[in-house]
């Protein structure tokens, strides 16, 4: 079927500098010192407020980010459209916990939202609900807390945020997805979000919640969400990811003393992720699926399984993304084949995307193989091109 290994359409993009700019990066990413290192000296930076562009700029920015603004990602939507992939642009600030802070990312988030619906190459609109609350703030809530005023009042802001950007996407008509972070407020999230689905998914989905497979409870949130949807009349948009938080989710239960919510190891979490898929497309009437891998077998039992069920390739209903900067020969082998294909591209300030990447980092350090297959990936790319020469 689809050939991952095809290193030329992958990286058909990139000039050969580019990619050895990759294979620099990546090497130095596979080196877990290096990693902890570099973790350690930007939490410092930024505490202290000491410039750290010039060390990320160049390097992890460059490769992970698509720019400071909408119109410097301009550049790589149309690239990446050329090879039929589609982009969504990510403003990403997380973790403030100012409120002009959120109130300027809340302007420019809508902004985004209006973005994607007039250009043709972007499809979606996302936002992260710590964009628009405190961790702090959503975990008390999570809690069932007693709120201070000023907490009521955060509140209030949150979930008028949230409406707004839900009801500009409807009134755009652009789907717009809520990423997930921490489990212990995911429970208020998916109230909320559920009756934003309930108002705006009514036709197609335009709101769509995001669903952490490593999670030991979301089979059953889905197929209880779905008997919900029959009754109420609304089609369930889903984003299925793995999970990018799970060792901060072993740590706190172990701390708090309650049940880990993570599956107890990889390959649950693996089957988990294929279960969900797999429970969607087959209550496709009811869902509009996004699935947001870099995991090759999962990408292509999803392929799979809409040619047995005869789904064509470019149904709007199901779409492939993969994070802008990992994965290419999964995106780019999948579009050429004629599915519909996204790449996830931040934006924004070096200083507030750097959350964002030392998770990449840590990621491709932590996740056996990811740099490994990255890195023979470009490699095999680069001798075939000297081969070609
Ligand atoms: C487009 C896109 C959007 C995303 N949005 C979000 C989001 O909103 N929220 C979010 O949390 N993440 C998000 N992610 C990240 C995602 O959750 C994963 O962390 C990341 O993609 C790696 O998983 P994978 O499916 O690509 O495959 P793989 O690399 O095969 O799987 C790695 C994942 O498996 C799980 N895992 C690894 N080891 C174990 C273990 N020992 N026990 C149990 N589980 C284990 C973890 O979830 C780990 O991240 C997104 C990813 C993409 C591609």
């Amino acid at each position: 079927m689809i050939n991952f290994n095809d290193t030329k359409i992958a990286f058909e993009y990139k000039s050969t500098s580019n990619l050895k700019q990759s294979k620099f990066l990546f090497k130095a990413i596979a080196s877990n010192g290096m990693v902890k290192t570099g973790k350690a000296l930007a939490n410092f930076a930024l505490k202290i407020n000491f410039p750290i562009g010039w060390a990320i700029k160049p390097t992890l920015y460059q490769h992970f980010v698509g720019g400071e603004t909408l119109d410097d990602c301009e550049h790589t939507v149309r690239l990446l459209n050329k090879y039929n992939v589609k982009s969504i642009l990510d403003y990403s600030v997380e973790g403030s916990t100012d409120r002009t802070v959120m109130k300027a990312t809340l302007r420019e988030t809508l902004d985004s939202v209006v973005h994607a619906a007039k250009h043709p190459n972007i499809p979606f609109a996302v936002f992260k609900p710590t964009a628009f609350a405190s961790k702090e703030l959503l975990t008390r809530i999570g809690d069932n807390s007693d709120l201070y005023e000023k907490e009521k009042e955060g509140k209030a802001f949150f979930e008028n945020s949230v409406e707004e950007l839900c009801r500009t996407a409807s009134e755009n008509d652009i789907p717009i997805m809520i990423d997930a972070e921490d489990s212990w407020y995911q429970g208020y999230l998916d109230n909320l979000i559920e009756k934003l689905m309930i108002k705006y998914n009514k036709e197609k989905a335009v709101v769509f919640n995001t669903y952490q497979m490593y999670r030991t409870d979301r089979l059953e949130y889905i197929a209880a969400q779905l008997e919900r949807a029959k009754e109420k009349g609304f089609t369930i948009g889903a984003k299925f990811v793995r999970g990018a938080y799970m060792e901060k989710e072993r740590e706190r239960a172990a701390l708090k003393d309650y049940p880990s919510p993570i599956q107890p190891d990889k390959i649950s979490t693996d089957n988990n992720y294929d279960a969900g898929i797999k429970f969607a497309v087959d209550n496709l009437e009811h869902f509009s699926i996004f699935n947001g891998s870099h995991n090759e077998e999962s990408n292509l039992k999803l392929a799979e399984l809409m040619a047995e069920k005869n789904i064509a390739k470019d149904d709007n209903r199901i779409w492939f993304s993969q994070l802008y900067g990992m994965s290419d020969h999964i995106s780019f082998n999948l579009a050429k084949a004629g599915y519909n294909v996204t790449k996830y591209i931040p934006y924004g300030k070096v200083k507030s995307i750097v959350p964002y990447l030392i998770r990449r980092a840590e990621e491709n350090t932590s996740v056996a193989g990811q740099t490994t297959r990255e890195l023979a990936l470009i490699n095999a790319e680069i001798s075939r091109r000297k081969k070609e020469a």
